[in-house]
């Protein structure tokens, strides 16, 4: 099975599950594990803030970073393609009573700094206090863009300005990182805190961290403990991330390149809609015209692939690059493509 639905499915390495198998574990909760340091020291360290605290989804990550920085009541600003809008459940503002304004994402998964400061409430007894701006770095939705240290220092100046917090989702932040051929800390410099997946192309089975000053990463420990996510023996867990941040960040150019293949050679069929140009990382969207989408994914499914349909309506797709899809596996999928073509 060649699966491109997300790059959450692959497996663990041999060495996570040697090192999962032989970890030095102790209560979590009592800050007595030290596996799960090392993983937290190791995080701090790579995105250059004072702490780290390790969380079991990034979900919860971006949960506990935005209760962290906002009371209820309290007014975030976020795009509208951004996952903690679209696929978070509403986390922030059902448990968290904060208010989720949303702005227009553009293509590239900016938001355009004009209508941040538009979206910035002045004082008013009608208003709810803005307090925090969320990026999201690679935006999953749009692409898998990654925003560039420019514009996202540009956000900084502006939340500089009128006293507010950033908190980047960053999920794929060292997808960024190897596709601007940059440090990750020259990402995260920009914000407050940062939220980072280990499950995500980095291959660890479970686990995502959230990264920002002592004092930040304290709250975020209480309001993890809140919401159910104080962990006992997790260096378990821990130890497979130690080795998903040493080993696989840089492995990840590939994935890179082969979204870009695999874009650029679906983009030479008829009614494939795909704009190669605008593949940095290793998400790829494409639209379907003049083809039933779920016909279509019938026929991939009967040769061994799997996709995803993210609007059935509108005939879009998106396919995920990882780890396990190689470079030939991924020659088989265009060799498919060109078969069900040439049937149609
Ligand atoms: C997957 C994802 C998350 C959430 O991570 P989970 O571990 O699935 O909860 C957050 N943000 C982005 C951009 C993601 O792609």
């Amino acid at each position: 099975m060649i699966n491109l639905r997300s790059d959450t499915f692959t497996q663990p390495t041999e060495s996570m599950r040697e090192a999962m198998a032989q970890a030095e574990v102790g209560d979590d909760v009592y800050q007595e594990d030290p596996t799960v340091k090392n993983l937290e020291t190791l995080a701090a360290e790579k995105t250059g803030k004072e702490a780290a605290l390790f969380v079991p989804s990034g979900t919860m990550g971006n949960l506990i970073s935005v209760l962290s920085h906002c009371g209820r009541g309290d007014e975030i600003l976020l795009g509208d393609k951004s996952h903690i809008s679209l696929y978070e459940v509403g986390g922030v503002s059902a448990l968290g009573g904060i208010h989720p304004r949303t702005l227009p994402n553009n293509d590239d998964g900016t938001i355009s700094i004009e209508l941040l400061e538009k979206g910035i409430r002045h004082p008013d007894i009608h208003s709810p206090p803005t307090r925090l701006i969320c990026l999201e770095n690679t935006h999953n939705f749009c692409q898998g863009s990654p925003l560039s240290p420019d514009y996202m220092g540009t956000v900084r100046d502006l939340a500089k300005k009128y006293g507010l917090k950033i908190h980047l989702d960053g999920a794929r932040i060292f997808n960024a990182a190897v596709a601007l051929k940059i440090p990750v800390s020259k990402l995260t410099d920009k914000v407050d805190s940062v939220m980072l997946c280990l499950s995500k192309g980095l291959s660890a089975p479970v686990g995502s961290l959230v990264c920002g000053s002592s004092e930040f990463v304290e709250k975020a420990r209480k309001a993890r403990k809140m919401v159910g996510g104080g962990m006992r023996q997790a260096g378990h867990l821990a130890a497979a991330g130690i080795i998903a941040l040493n080993d696989h960040v840089e492995r990840l150019e590939k994935d890179h390149e082969n979204a870009k293949y695999l874009a650029r050679h679906i983009s030479r069929l008829d009614g494939i809609e795909v704009d190669e140009s605008k593949i940095k990382t290793n998400i790829l969207f494409f639209k379907l015209e003049g083809f039933d989408g779920n016909a279509f994914l019938e026929q991939l499914e009967k040769n061994q692939i799997k996709i995803l349909i993210t609007d059935t309506e509108e005939g879009i797709f998106r396919a995920v690059l990882h780890r396990e899809v190689s470079k030939e596996q991924v020659e088989t999928v265009i060799e498919t493509f060109k078969s069900i073509w040439a049937k149609r």
